[in-house]
């Protein structure tokens, strides 16, 4: 096949339960099905982590020689059996470890060990297989056949309060879907990953799904905008993006959060900063802006690093503009080893210079677990809840499928400076 092979996609990558984007999270897969992270390594051809860390970033070698090749290798790191966690080299006939035929997602080293989990995996088994034709789906982002185009909006934002208010507004999809569901990169993807093509009204609902996590960020964001009540039409708004990482910039596009710009219509400029140590390269590594956004338009650029650092070396200089409101999403409080080292310093700034601040999670005990940080730093949190813009396409555990997939952006807390009453103390 001709062509450079891109880096690995999204959906391949961090799921939020195995946590990939750290070192730690890697070899934890290892807990639930020992060898894992080697299966995943050897599949890449690579020797370690950091090898594997490179390629996610475009850097380094990411050996397929085709797409087909691509799409099976990833195809490996799921195969296992769901029920005893035996991986494919340890059978005598690696051929032995069959796939469920209804969810096409999940593996079994024999009949006794399907028989023995049909009574777990029949609770998950449906929505497996949403999440298997989601993760394919998933390609055409990168392809950059989504998402499918989308309309002004012609109510106030305060007005659009959930997913169905949005597609209210956006009319019949149809026309922008059918050229996606028809087009060629649609037909390869299945043909490439060797699975049987699912039917028209499922893969338009994944198109869907795919769609709604790729803007589950830019309506996220201007979630909080409203949140905090800061008006884009009075002036041009900062929005720094803070642990920026994978999922963000990835194959990152300057116009990916032009859907800003359809809900503030001819807003005075909106600037987003991505900032993060796992920010990857790509057209929108570039300077941030000193002062005003462009009239009408969002202006998108990263900076490769932790963010106190980035304050203290552009902030405070006047190199960057101050943030009008921070946003992070899933910042995996819960999974960084030590605060300290990671989000302290953030956080403290944060609060120290009373920023607005929206974060997301994936689910319910993260949110609990973050609140709790953010109790003990003396934050005032103004509130916490579901996301009405949460993604929609279910995401599993990777080591351990037969579990409640998560979604992106599923909850949010908000907040800004320092309690009230602590305030007084000093
Ligand atoms: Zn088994
Ligand atoms: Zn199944």
């Amino acid at each position: 096949m001709a062509g450079k092979i891109p880096a690995l996609p999204e959906s391949f990558a961090p799921s939020p339960d195995s946590v990939f984007s750290d070192q730690f999270g890697f070899y934890s897969l290892d807990s639930n099905v020992p060898g894992l992270s080697k299966v995943i390594l050897d599949n890449l051809n690579m020797k370690d982590y950091s090898e594997y860390r490179a390629a996610l970033e475009g850097r380094g070698k990411v050996g397929f020689r085709s797409h087909k090749e691509m799409f099976q290798k990833m195809e490996e790191t799921f195969r296992f059996c769901a029920c005893c966690s035996t991986l494919p080299t340890r059978l005598s006939d690696p051929s032995l470890l069959r796939r469920c035929g209804k969810c096409l997602n999940v593996y079994y080293c024999s009949k006794e060990c399907q028989r023995k989990d049909w009574s777990l995996h029949k609770k998950f088994c449906k929505k497996l297989r949403v999440v298997a034709i989601d993760r394919l789906v998933d390609w055409l982002v990168h392809t950059g056949d989504l998402p499918f185009p989308t309309e002004t909006w012609p109510r106030p934002a305060k007005e659009v309060r959930c997913w169905d208010d949005w597609l209210s507004m956006q009319g019949d999809l149809t026309a922008r879907m059918d050229p996606i569901l028809s087009g060629k990169n649609m037909t390869d993807l299945w043909i490439n990953a060797c699975r049987p093509r699912p039917d028209e009204a499922e893969l338009r609902e994944s198109v869907w799904r795919v769609c709604s996590e790729f803007l589950s960020r830019p309506l996220t964001i201007g979630l909080g905008i409203r949140m905090f009540c800061l008006d884009p039409y009075s002036r041009p708004l900062t929005i720094h993006l803070v642990g920026a990482g994978h999922n963000e910039t990835l194959g990152a596009r300057t116009k990916d959060l032009d859907e800003l710009s359809r809900m503030f219509p001819g807003h005075q400029g909106l600037e987003v900063v991505m900032v993060g140590p796992e920010v990857v390269k790509g057209p929108i590594m570039r300077p941030p802006l000193r002062a005003f956004g462009p009239r009408g338009r969002v202006y998108i650029s990263a900076y490769k690093g932790l963010y106190h650092e980035f304050w203290e070396e552009l902030v405070e200089k006047g190199e960057a503009a101050k943030p009008d409101l921070v946003v992070g999403f899933h910042p995996g409080f819960h999974a960084s080893q030590g605060l300290g080292e990671g989000w302290l310093p953030t956080l403290l700034l944060l609060r120290d210079y009373s920023i607005p601040s929206v974060f997301t999670m994936y689910n319910d005990g993260e949110l609990k677990y973050s609140v709790q940080i953010l109790v003990e730093l003396e934050m005032d949190i103004k509130g916490t809840g579901p996301n009405p813009f949460s993604s929609q396409k279910p995401e599993q555990v990777q080591s351990s499928p037969n579990k409640e997939p998560s979604y992106c952006n599923a909850f949010y807390l908000y907040f800004q400076g320092l309690l009230e009453d602590k305030q007084d103390e000093d």
